[in-house]
């Protein structure tokens, strides 16, 4: 087998499986499991084995952040606009010029609905989106159910 990293969910620690994790996990992709759990060593909690391909595939999709507006499951893209860039939600429309406004809809997000935790992770102080295996299987069930608030203006600043 030629993939061997794992990456744990919990603490985000890349790490090499040891030789009995991979003759566990081979032996399970032999048999078509797609879903393996093995022990981090770092944390020592069970985090999913993730192929190194689909690795690959999940950090080019956390590019993008969930979009911070109630009952919206979008996701939020830079738009590199020559004359001036923006950040947009193509499910809303929402757009965001300065990335701070941004971040600071994700602060007040994240405190009104706590599993919109998930979505996103700290990182030197700032918003980063987190990787999509770590949202609630029902986050958009979740999300759709939000109240809706007060704020309809496109433009979020
Ligand atoms: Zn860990
Ligand atoms: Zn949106």
């Amino acid at each position: 087998m030629d993939s061997i990293n794992a990456r744990c969910q919990v603490c985000k620690t890349i790490f090499e499986l040891d030789a009995q994790q991979q003759k566990f996990v081979a032996s399970l992709i032999a048999k078509g499991q797609r879903f393996i759990m093995v022990e981090c060593p770092s944390c020592g909690s069970s985090t999913q084995y993730i192929k190194a391909e689909e690795a690959v595939e999940d950090s080019r999709q956390v590019a993008n952040y969930r979009c911070p507006i109630t009952q919206c499951t979008g996701w939020v893209d830079l738009i590199d606009e020559k004359t001036r860039p923006f950040w947009g939600c193509g499910e809303c429309g929402s757009l965001w010029y300065e990335e701070k406004n941004l971040q600071k809809e994700i602060t007040s997000i994240v405190a009104l609905h706590p599993y919109r935790a998930h979505s996103y992770e700290q990182l030197n102080g700032k918003w980063v989106p987190a990787v999509l295996s770590s949202e609630p299987e029902n986050y958009e069930a979740l999300v759709e159910q939000e109240p809706a608030d007060d704020h309809d203006a496109l433009v979020r600043g």
